[in-house]
């Protein structure tokens, strides 16, 4: 039988076992046929076989984002106000123009919402307080949402309609911010706090989740995402599911559930595997601690720049061992976001009973970020076969506001890649996005120069190669979602999945790898995304 699509004349990076760079690769329907020499793949070509040159170029396996909110995040951007740096927002100024603007078209008393702000990338380098959001609007309610998530702002009136003053206690697991002297709220909100303030904030329809699910895996396709491992509640997975059933989607989609929906699952008998190569269910996602970019993490030792702060917890270890019994005693499998060696730590006490208690036979419990550790914690990790998701693209992405916080030492220790591959752990790598933009490309460069953007190094020991960096995105995240049967390398009988780019990604220097253009990806056999030449080259800078 012949081939449907031959790629040949270019460095093929299978990261099969052996480390095969080969010339040329054969596709027949959604599997690779055949890898090797440009001549032994030549000879599937037939008269309806596709075959495409590449000069030159480097094939690499499709890359597997292991962390994400895309889904969320196609859906909110219909509803919310983008206050990224990418979108043209500058100063705290900027966000209340951009505030206003949506309230003038908004009815009085209803939500304005504004997501994906970053104080480290406003010319005042803080949050907007409470009264500066007031300028924007009193008559509406606003909340504004970090670009980290896990901390928020909001003015005066979304405070009044809660029925939040000063006298309002803190609750379990979130935190008001407060003047120190007087006590007033001055518009922070931490965490749980969050559901005090509002309870019911607007939700996207179920035809904006469609549109924006849509929207987003095409763009994942763009940038070389072949799959994500996403999170998701009800509302995205119904959108993904049909987007299933419409044979609409472009990508593939793995899925951790939302542990607040484990009842109805357990009473549906729902857990991982069901599903099929587009769409599967992997496991249920719990939250232990706060975000790496917001500073909230939950850590042993104080941040540097915030003396007696050690982040915020999201759960007590009572009701995460709880929680986490409840499932994991039926046969669930977790993937907690744990970002702190304080939080990571009451993790693997946990995950060591509960294993203990309840044994699986394969049951690759996933700790999500894994951010902070140190060679003791690695050490438990392994023993514990759990598996590291680490942030690609943080140390480049949101490095520079990092140090003052983490200090020089500590992010020796954090996104450990280094420790953890020398141990021997099969670690991923994901953008968490909205967290982090999401082009896999500058993960890759993120681990392997450890460079920030402002240009300062930043836990220089864990710097990888560019080979194991792929592998993180491609072999090991595969693994993490139990595919490395069908994904994660170039190998005859797997599924095509697979990432033009344009130029040797393996010899070009490494401070260039983000400029490298994705040039086409191919997923299941098809050609889901071809880059027009000409300009632009590169991806957008940020
Ligand atoms: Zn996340």
């Amino acid at each position: 039988m012949k081939a449907d699509l031959i790629l040949t004349g270019g460095k093929v990076v299978t990261m099969d076992p052996a480390g095969t760079v080969a010339e040329a690769v054969a596709v027949r329907r959604n599997l690779v046929e055949r890898v090797g020499s440009a001549e032994s793949v030549l000879e599937l070509a037939g008269p309806h076989t596709r075959v495409i040159d590449l000069g030159g170029r480097t094939v690499v396996p499709g890359f597997i984002d292991s962390h994400s909110h895309m889904i969320s995040t196609g859906a909110r951007r219909r509803l919310y106000v983008d206050l990224s740096e990418e979108a043209g927002v500058h100063s705290i100024a900027d966000i209340v123009k951009r505030l206003r603007e949506r309230a003038e078209g908004t009815p009085r008393g209803e939500w304005v919402l504004g997501y994906q702000e970053d104080d480290s990338k406003l010319e005042e380098g803080r949050h907007p307080t409470r009264w500066e959001l007031d300028q924007a609007s009193t008559q509406h309610p606003i909340l504004v949402s970090t670009v980290g998530g896990h901390f928020y702002m909001a003015n005066t009136r979304a405070f009044q309609d809660a029925g939040i003053t000063k006298e309002t206690p803190d609750p379990v697991g979130g935190r008001f911010d407060r003047d120190p002297e007087t006590g007033e709220l001055t518009g922070g909100i931490h965490e749980k706090a969050l559901d005090l303030v509002c309870p019911n904030l607007p939700q996207p329809t179920p035809r904006q989740y469609l549109e924006g699910a849509r929207e987003i895996l095409q763009e994942c396709a763009q940038m070389g995402i072949t799959c994500v491992y996403d999170t998701v509640g009800a509302p995205e997975l119904r959108a993904a599911l049909e987007l299933r059933n419409q044979g609409a989607l472009p990508i593939r989609v793995r899925v951790d559930i939302n542990i607040e929906l484990f009842p109805h699952l357990r009473e549906l008998g729902i857990k991982r595997g069901l599903g099929d190569d587009w769409l599967r269910i992997c496991g249920l996602k719990f939250f232990f601690d706060g975000a790496i970019s917001a500073r909230t993490a939950a850590v042993t030792e104080e941040y540097l720049n915030k003396p007696g702060f050690y982040g915020v917890m999201a759960t007590t270890p009572e009701l995460a061992r709880e929680t986490l019994e409840a499932a994991y005693s039926q046969g669930y499998r977790v993937s907690c976001h744990a970002n702190g060696d304080a939080a990571i730590s009451l993790y693997l006490d946990i995950m060591e009973e509960l294993q203990s208690q309840y044994p699986q036979s394969d049951p690759r419990n996933r700790a999500i970020h894994c951010t902070v550790v140190n060679p003791h914690l690695v050490q438990r990790i392994k023993e514990l076969q759990i598996l590291p998701t680490i942030f690609g693209p943080y140390p480049y992405y949101h490095g520079d506001k990092l140090l003052p916080a983490f200090g020089e030492e500590r992010l020796e220790r954090m996104f450990a890649a280094r420790s953890f591959l020398d141990a021997g752990i099969p670690v991923a790598a994901h953008s968490d996005h909205p967290c982090a933009p999401n082009p896999p490309l500058m993960g890759i460069h993120a681990l392997v120069n450890r460079l920030t953007r402002g240009g300062k190094p930043i836990g220089q020991s864990q710097r990888i190669t560019v080979l194991e960096a792929i592998r993180l995105y491609t072999v090991n995240a595969a693994y993490q979602q139990f595919d490395e049967n069908k994904l994660g390398s170039i190998e005859p009988g797997k599924l095509a999945d697979m990432v033009v780019l344009d130029g040797d990604i393996l010899s070009t220097p490494a401070k260039e790898i983000l400029e490298i253009p994705v040039d086409m990806t191919i997923v299941d056999g098809r050609i889901v995304y071809e880059r027009k030449k000409d300009p632009p080259r590169g991806p957008p800078r940020v």
